[in-house]
């Protein structure tokens, strides 16, 4: 049995990232189901939160199986479910809402109860994701909700999207062109905005000293969760190097080659 070393097994409650933490792609990383099956045996609370609002939690579940950690759709919490949750607890009966997304904010909102429209006239809110289905026709409808008063809320930031083929559009890219056009900024929900922190430490019912936000990327993960109170592990696995990490303001409280640096030997 596989058990977290001090002082990391003193946290109370953990969010984690998942691309470039527990996986590259479809290829789990090292100590990646140890991990989470330490945390299970020990009954410690933790979550998933990625701002990638493109999958379901279903998706992911079925995903992370394949990799042999096994969570039930409660563990995953997207900038997508976070953005559902956030309309929901602020307007109270929004009427129809338009997305420029694809089908992971578009399952979150509907699951949140909400009524999607295509049509700018019968939005009050306008929400915007990761859209590898983006049309003018969809935009130009987001753009004159958004001119016509509908309040414009953004799942995620993120500027671009590692594929295969290399770097392409992220939300942040669809966000950037609804913005030349709108001459508005929406508020984004996800990392490294306070909105998907607050959520997650209720749902995890955890206070935020006692948390700590498990991730790969300084920008979002680190600089989000040092924001929102919680202590910070940067996993070199992904996006930043030993360099980066270290230079970094906030510095991460811990930078760890890998996952295995997490376990007692
Ligand atoms: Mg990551």
């Amino acid at each position: 049995m596989t058990r977290l070393a001090p002082p990391f097994d003193a946290f109370q409650g953990w969010l984690i990232d998942m691309d470039g933490v527990l996986y590259h792609g479809t290829r789990p990383l090292p100590g990646a189901s140890s991990f989470i099956r330490a945390l299970q045996e020990a009954q410690t609370p933790f979550l998933f939160l990625t701002n990638n609002a493109t999958r379901t939690p279903a998706e992911y579940v079925q995903r992370l199986a394949q990799m042999d950690i096994h969570v039930g759709e409660e563990a995953i919490f997207t900038s997508a479910l976070a953005t559902a949750r956030y309309v929901q607890q602020t307007y109270p009966a929004p009427g129809p809402v338009l997305v420029v997304g694809g089908n992971g904010i578009r399952v979150a909102l509907q699951d949140a109860g909400f009524a999607l429209t295509d049509r700018a006239d019968q939005a009050r809110i306008v929400v915007s994701a990761m859209d590898v289905d983006a049309t003018y026709a969809r935009c130009a409808e987001a753009t004159l909700a958004i001119r016509g008063g509908a309040a414009w809320l953004q799942t995620n930031p993120d500027r671009t999207f590692p594929s295969e083929r290399g770097i392409v559009p992220g939300a942040g890219a669809i966000q950037a062109f609804l913005e030349a056009a709108t001459e508005r900024t929406p508020l984004i929900i996800g990392k490294p905005q306070p909105g998907i922190f607050q959520q997650a430490l209720e749902l995890l019912g955890t206070p935020p000293e006692a948390t700590v936000m498990l991730g790969d990327r300084l920008e979002t993960d680190i600089l989000g969760a040092h924001g929102a109170g919680l202590k910070t592990i940067c996993v070199l696995t992904g996006i930043a190097t030993r360099d980066q990490a270290q230079a970094y303001h906030p510095r991460p409280d811990w930078i760890l080659d890998d996952l295995n640096g997490l376990f007692r030997k």
